[in-house]
């Protein structure tokens, strides 16, 4: 089968690679119709992870369902399906828990907990950017979709990983009817933060960023643009508050947080964050942010190199904030979002500025991790 495979750094290529094939009774294999490039792909495209050369990329999948294995009941051939990011097994302690996101089964190394699709340092699982995916557990996992899924497979396949996790960050933030909510990126997982803050009926949702084009894909739908590059996100915030700060915020950025001539910090969002946020605030932070990270370009110092990032704690303990953190628990809230655009109530598609063949894989990763403008999210049809 043909698929999205690493070469090293800022390199891909799209090559054959054997066939993905049922491996356990509870298996399903799914042709995948839609794969997305996603944010987190790029941290391991730039060779910022331990994601190993010659393996598929892909976590953001959806596709039809051609083969089960013999003990899958509730799956049928051919359903269409959206599978999460999070690779999970339904029967330990944390899955019991609704948190598939730590699942502890399916993650090889035993001090470690949470598993994904072409991933690194979270499991042995394929990638999705490719013809077929091997789908473990797949009663579990499997969200089964209804009969619009094939022509609005662009909308349904954000509920593999931004919309959800856009969700949860608004859900760690503790986000309500009538708040007023800071987010800082507006790349895929901001956009999506922001739209679900206005989905939960906050009052004003502020997007940060300092590219232009993705400031005005969040004012499209509603939120208030906040350019990082011509002003100080906190003070705006602040003075459109009577001084307070907004109610609570997201960080949508991550790790390789910089300002807006490249420099890296990642400590910046955080920090704005806290500064933006009032008193008792709650903050979530989906942003991707890692135990160590040795090939940072700007590992300048370190201390970040270690994953030890100085944030304004003091300020924070000081104001009563609290912060989630953490990949997110796709399968907490997949198949209420699933409804929601069945119900005609949500369009995550507005996120989507390309669609394109497998084929020109390696020149939208190009493109997707220069940020270059109006490539906002790529969808990808195998
Ligand atoms: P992205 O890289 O396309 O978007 C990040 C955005 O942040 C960009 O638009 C960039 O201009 C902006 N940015 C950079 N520095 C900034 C700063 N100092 N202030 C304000 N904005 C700044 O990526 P994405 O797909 O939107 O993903 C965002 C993050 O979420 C990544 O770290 C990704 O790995 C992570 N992620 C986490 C989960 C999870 O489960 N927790 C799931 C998906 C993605
Ligand atoms: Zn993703």
């Amino acid at each position: 089968m043909k698929a999205v495979v690493y070469e090293g750094p800022r390199k891909v290529s799209v090559k054959d690679v054997p066939d993905a094939r049922i491996e356990e009774p509870t298996d399903l294999l799914v042709r995948i119709t839609t794969t997305n490039i996603c944010g987190s792909d790029l941290h391991m495209y730039e060779g910022r992870t331990s994601f190993e050369t010659g393996r598929v990329f892909g976590h953001e999948n959806l596709g039809e369902v051609v083969e089960v294995g013999p003990a899958v009941s509730k799956v049928k051939v051919g359903e269409y399906v959206v599978l999460p990011f999070n690779v999970a097994c339904g029967h330990c302690k944390q899955c019991e828990k609704g948190l598939t996101n730590y699942c502890l089964t399916m993650q090889p190394v035993p001090e470690l907990a949470g598993a994904a699709y072409g991933f690194a340092d979270m499991g042995p699982y394929q990638g999705g950017q490719a013809e077929l995916l091997r789908v473990p557990y797949g009663d579990f996992n499997a969200l089964r979709l209804g009969e619009d899924a094939e022509e609005r497979q662009t909308d349904y396949v954000m509920l593999a990983d931004i919309f959800p996790t856009g969700y949860h960050a608004t859900e760690m933030a503790q986000v309500k009817p009538g708040d007023q909510t800071v987010i800082f990126g507006a790349g895929p997982v901001g956009q999506m933060a922001a739209y679900s803050a206005m989905l939960k009926g906050a009052s004003r949702v502020w997007a940060v960023d300092h590219q232009p084009d993705r400031l005005a894909l969040a004012e499209k739908i509603g939120a208030i643009p906040v350019n990082s590059a011509e002003v100080n996100p906190s003070e705006v915030i602040k003075d459109a508050t009577l001084g307070l700060g907004a109610d609570n915020g997201c960080e949508c950025v991550g790790y390789q947080a910089h300002d807006p001539q490249g420099h890296e910090d990642a400590s910046l969002t955080l920090n704005g964050l806290i500064d933006a946020v009032r008193f008792t605030g709650h903050l979530g932070v989906v942003g991707v942010f890692l135990p160590e990270d040795p090939g940072g370009k700007e590992a300048q110092n370190e201390l970040e190199a270690q994953g030890k990032v100085p944030i304004d704690f003091g300020m924070m303990w000081f104001k009563g904030q609290t912060m989630g953190t953490g990949q997110a628990p796709v399968k907490k809230y997949n198949r209420a979002l699933r409804d929601l655009i069945a119900g005609d109530k949500a369009r995550p598609s507005f996120v989507v500025s390309h669609e394109i063949d497998l084929a020109q894989a390696p020149d939208a990763y190009n493109n997707f991790d220069e940020r270059n403008d109006g490539w906002t999210k790529v969808v990808m049809h195998p």
